[in-house]
């Protein structure tokens, strides 16, 4: 078992100093600091086991290619996956988003169809989609959330029995309202009427158990950087069966199986959608990144931590009078620790700014999320986004912080 200082050891750029003050990081939605592990792997790679994956016969190749495929089968082990060639690396979860909504909408989807989302998307699940349709001559349709963040499941079965419904796209966790959704049961209500379910799953691969089998979801996307790996990392998990069909969203090197001017037939799964030279370096470290975040699953005290810490946010943070938190879901548990608010008399930037000064990085605005801030008619939100290497302590004095940075504010008016 670790103490909590062992953990925050493992990644030194905690032990950073903001305006001379040790760093409080709160802002691990947009992204997570990174384990030695991971650097030190990368660090590797670059010095010794680099050349191009896939392609050459030579000993530096081979050493890569065996890291970049290693590295596939973390992967799928850590989600659950049938099989590693359901397991594709891309740049991230705007791009497996990406390349989800052009290859199903091409082979799925036609004229007058539609694909369902949910009110709380983040942009990297809206705009592909839009993009997508309009192309297919498609539209997209928009499931309301309720006031707490929360969807009411009738209201979504009534959109699911609309036969034109070709698929149902939503977070597992809102990256502003922290909701966990009940993606098993979502799943399984698309299903009954024949819909496949497509989950951004940005942040609920960091605070969720999640085993694609038993979710039975046909689509899985996430960023490596929000889960320890490096940046330009990412995965699109999907079921083979739609893999198979779906035609390529790249053309290039690796991904082809012979190629004429005429015509072109492709190499077999997962290779189809790696167009290119991947980021091999990168997604080699997912295999670091995500024995980390298995270890950090297995420490109990973490854990209870984590669920202490976000018990003990929501009820100070109630206690600050003109202050609203969005997403609130009666059961505290299918609440992660992403919690966004807004104060009167203090807009979030200014707060996020004297937070800053005052050693704490959190994150302010829109949040790529503009549909859902709007919808509860704010210009933006403050956001408070946890990781287990954060502690009560650091929690503690970012409220005596923000209850200074209110007053401050509160006194300009
Ligand atoms: N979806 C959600 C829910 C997110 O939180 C994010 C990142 N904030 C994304 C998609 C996009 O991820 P990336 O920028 O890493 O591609």
């Amino acid at each position: 078992m670790s103490t909590i200082g062992d953990i925050r050891a493992q990644f030194p750029a905690l032990q950073t100093k903001v305006y001379g003050r040790p760093l409080i990081y709160f802002d691990n939605a947009a992204t997570a600091h990174k384990p030695l592990s991971v650097i030190e792997m990368e660090d590797r790679l670059y010095r010794g086991s680099y050349s191009n994956v896939h392609r050459a016969v030579h000993k530096l190749s081979a050493d890569a290619t065996n890291a970049y495929e290693e590295a596939r089968d973390a992967v799928a082990a850590f989600i659950g996956a049938g099989s590693r060639e359901e397991t594709i690396f891309t740049s991230g979860a705007t791009a497996s988003l990406n390349l989800l909504a052009h290859s199903f909408v091409e082979r799925y989807v036609g004229r007058g169809d539609k694909i369902l989302l949910t009110e709380a998307e983040h942009h990297a699940n809206i705009v592909p989609w839009q993009l997508a349709c309009r192309r297919a001559g498609a539209s997209l349709e928009v499931v309301p959330v309720g006031s707490d963040g929360c969807i009411d499941l009738r209201v979504l079965e009534s959109h699911l029995d609309d036969a034109s419904v070709k698929l149902l796209a939503l977070p597992h966790i809102s990256n502003v309202l922290g909701v966990v959704n009940p993606v098993k049961e979502i799943v399984a209500l698309a299903h009954r009427r024949g819909i496949p379910v497509a989950v951004d799953g940005a942040q609920g691969i960091v605070h969720a158990e999640v085993n694609v089998r038993d979710l039975d979801c046909d689509f899985y996307a996430f960023s490596g950087h929000k889960i320890y790996a490096p940046t330009g990392t990412g995965v699109l998990y999907g079921k083979r069966r739609f893999l198979e069909e779906m035609p390529p969203f790249m053309g290039g090197g690796d991904m082809i199986d012979t190629v004429t001017f005429e015509k072109t037939s492709y190499a077999p799964l997962p290779l189809k959608f790696e167009a290119g030279t991947p980021n091999f370096v990168g997604a080699a470290c997912l295999k670091p990144a995500l024995e980390t975040a298995s270890a950090l699953r297995r420490e109990t005290e973490v854990q209870l931590s984590e669920r202490q810490i976000v018990e003990y946010l929501i009820g100070e943070l109630r206690k600050i009078d003109g202050l609203r938190i969005y997403g609130t879901p009666r059961d505290i548990a299918q609440k992660a620790p992403v919690i966004s608010f807004t104060v009167d008399g203090a807009h979030p930037s200014d707060l996020a700014q004297i937070l800053d000064k005052m050693g704490i990085a959190v994150r302010s605005g829109l949040m790529c999320a503009e549909p859902l801030v709007r919808k509860y008619s704010e210009v933006g939100m403050l956001r408070v986004s946890l990781a287990p290497y954060n502690t009560m302590d650091e929690c503690v004095t970012f409220m005596e912080s923000l209850h200074r940075a209110i007053n401050m504010l509160r006194r300009c008016v």
